[in-house]
């Protein structure tokens, strides 16, 4: 997965010319950048690679977050539904734009079950955000269909799912906006950034709008612009975009062996009855960048995440017991004290979201493990991981 993996000179090439101009920002200073405009032509180039009409670079998949929410107008005193198995940053953002997150359960896509989404609607529900986690895809048709019948904002969580595709078609542009993420683990890397992608106009304008203070970008001096929304500041600096947009030349590379190495591990563990695959709405959309099984319950879960670790078979998570990516371990929401003044009013006990009743989710993340696949392993190296992962899991 992750685009660190195989930085080169593409790379340094691009910041190199960043460097040589010193400008660093990714507005103005016209003459002095002689002709390199990083940020907008990673923008242009991600926008027509995903076929979304507009694209806008920011500075963190977490920032694109808040960007989405503003721009579509969610916040104080909205519902917003969101998983509970997620990189914790897609709750924060919810509670930082002021709304309440509302839990609803996933299923074995380990993303949100559309009929569980459709049992924790209320008359406050504004917006869902599916995440579609490690690589791989929500039923994101029928959660499409869910938003238009119910009139909510979809804003799809694609930080992990960079290159992937239902039916042709690329995540994060179901929604009225798609968050990515480029941050240093990722499958490609600025090394801190994301972005928002969308097909409205007016939607667009006011994401780089919100991002920029204000700023309505439409004449050079940056001084004299008018600003017509309050925003801050999620800017993205031009050395990162360097870095990204090299690293988004060479996804469909990562891609691919994303997926032949994929395949060769699953081939290797078809002997394996206890291995379930996560169920992956579209195979072919699959970005591949985990590989993420079942097993038939929890205790043999954690008998095979600790035997794989033993065996020497690196990169594998245990969702369930992670700190960062599982409700049941955001501890800090049980004691929050946010400097930001968070929406007491609207949810006045924090504790109370940890302990939300997903049951069919602790069940799930309580049987599933997931592996990075990792772009530097040789084929060597992936046949004997293989053999060693079939040797833990046959006899679970
Ligand atoms: C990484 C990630 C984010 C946040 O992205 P950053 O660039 O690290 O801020 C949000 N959601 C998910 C699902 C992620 O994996």
């Amino acid at each position: 997965m992750p685009g660190f993996e195989i930085f080169g000179d593409e790379e340094r090439r691009q910041v190199q010319d960043v460097l040589d101009t010193g400008v660093l920002f990714r507005y103005g200073f016209d003459a002095a950048r002689k002709g390199h405009w990083k940020a907008k032509t990673f923008e242009s180039e991600f926008a027509a690679r995903l076929g979304a009409a507009h694209c806008h670079l920011c500075s963190s998949g977490s920032a694109a977050l808040n960007v989405a929410l503003a721009a579509c107008g969610v916040g104080y005193g909205d519902e917003v539904v969101v998983p509970p198995f997620t990189f914790v940053a897609t709750v924060e953002a919810v509670l930082l734009a002021g709304a309440v997150p509302v839990f609803a359960e996933i299923d074995e896509t380990l993303c949100l079950d559309p009929r569980a989404v459709e049992q924790v609607l209320t008359p406050r529900t504004r917006a869902v955000i599916p995440v579609h986690m490690c690589g791989s895809m929500a039923r994101i048709d029928a959660l499409v269909d869910l938003c238009r019948r119910h009139r909510l904002v979809l804003i799809e969580d694609a930080c992990q799912a960079v290159g992937g595709t239902f039916q042709g078609r690329a995540l994060g542009t179901f929604g009225s906006m798609g968050c990515f993420s480029f941050d240093s683990v990722k499958t490609i890397t600025c090394g801190e950034g994301g972005a928002v992608v969308t097909g409205h106009a007016d939607l667009y304008r006011l994401a780089h709008q919100f991002s920029d203070h204000g700023h309505d970008h439409a004449q050079a001096d940056r001084g004299a612009e008018g600003h017509p929304v309050l925003g801050m500041n999620c800017r993205i600096s031009e050395l990162n975009a360097a870095v990204g947009l090299a690293q988004l030349r060479k996804l469909d590379g990562i891609l691919a062996r994303q997926r032949e190495t994929k395949q060769a591990l699953k081939d290797a563990l078809a002997a394996c009855p206890a291995v379930t695959w996560r169920q992956v709405p579209d195979p072919e959309g699959d970005s591949a960048t985990f590989l993420s099984f079942l097993l038939p319950d929890e205790e043999r879960a954690r008998r095979a995440a600790a035997n794989l670790a033993a065996a020497g078979v690196d990169s594998c998570f245990f969702w369930y017991d992670n700190n960062w990516h599982y409700l049941r371990r955001w501890d800090h929401f049980r004691t929050l004290q946010s400097p930001a003044r968070l929406p007491q009013t609207t949810l006045p006990n924090f504790a109370g979201l940890q302990e939300a009743r997903v049951p069919v989710s602790d069940g799930i993340i309580g049987r599933t493990i997931s592996m990075q696949i990792k772009l530097s392993w040789s084929d060597t190296d992936i046949a004997s991981r293989g053999e060693r992962m079939a040797a833990v899991l046959a006899k679970i």
